[in-house]
């Protein structure tokens, strides 16, 4: 299984660095873990094919990991795709992403096919059986009109853990829990943000996040001027992880 990292960044284009969005390749699915504005840019740069996706995952509703979708499904006009993409996300994810379509390209749900394009609402604290993998979500503390969740996957016989965007919460330790890769957000070094993760509080938690290995992402301007001091690795666009 790979794990490839497509956008490690945040909303503000901070470092230059494209909205989040990591793709995996398992034994026999592709899917994304979340989809940021970017995100058809960004897979198009690790050249991956967007119609070889079999799922999308969306942490919660923030254009910088949802707002991609509506290229993903332009992108179905190149004729290329033969097999449905389902998007999986927090309530209203259909009728968010259907919105935002029509603001961005009237008339195009129109011209797909919309046997090719499902959709699947979680709620948060549930874990469901998608048939490929199990999807585990978790509340996390963040902006609530944006559904915020944590999101586990076991998928083959791995498990994926990914914070979404979130402060401390001891949700977050269930989520890392016997994780292969946890991928975790961290927007600051130090300040204390609202509803976002910092590196100090990261490394004074770290003890509690028992997964195999931990990547940080999301980092914001503060973060990224101290990332020399970071022992935490960092999300960098374009590198393979093998799990
Ligand atoms: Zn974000
Ligand atoms: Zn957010």
């Amino acid at each position: 299984m790979k794990l490839t990292i497509i956008g490690a960044g945040d909303a503000f284009g901070s470092g230059g660095n494209f909205n989040t969005c990591f793709h995996l390749q398992a034994n026999k699915i592709n899917l994304l873990i979340d989809c940021g504005a970017t995100s058809l840019v960004g897979l198009k740069k690790q050249h991956l094919e967007p119609a070889d996706l079999d799922y999308i995952l969306i942490s919660h509703l923030h254009g910088d990991h949802f707002g991609g979708l509506p290229f993903i499904i332009l992108d179905f006009t190149r004729k290329k795709r033969t097999k449905a993409l389902t998007i999986i996300g927090p309530p209203s994810i259909e009728a968010k992403t259907l919105l935002l379509l029509d603001v961005l390209y009237p008339d195009l749900i129109d011209k797909i096919d919309r046997n090719l394009l499902e959709f699947i609402e979680f709620e948060s604290n549930q874990k469901q059986d998608l048939h490929d993998f199990k999807l585990q979500t978790f509340e996390v503390i963040h902006s609530p009109p944006s559904f915020p969740n944590a999101l586990k996957l076991f998928i083959d016989d791995k498990i994926i853990a990914f914070s979404g965007d979130t402060e401390w919460t001891n949700n977050l330790i269930p989520l890392a829990d016997e994780a292969d890769l946890l991928i975790c957000e961290c927007n600051g070094f130090k300040t204390i943000g609202k509803g976002h993760l910092n590196y100090q509080t990261i490394i004074k938690n770290q003890h509690l996040l028992n997964a195999k290995q931990i990547i940080l992402n999301h980092l914001g301007d503060e973060a990224l001027e101290n990332q020399d001091f970071f022992e935490i690795p960092i999300a960098k666009e374009g590198l393979e992880i093998d799990l």
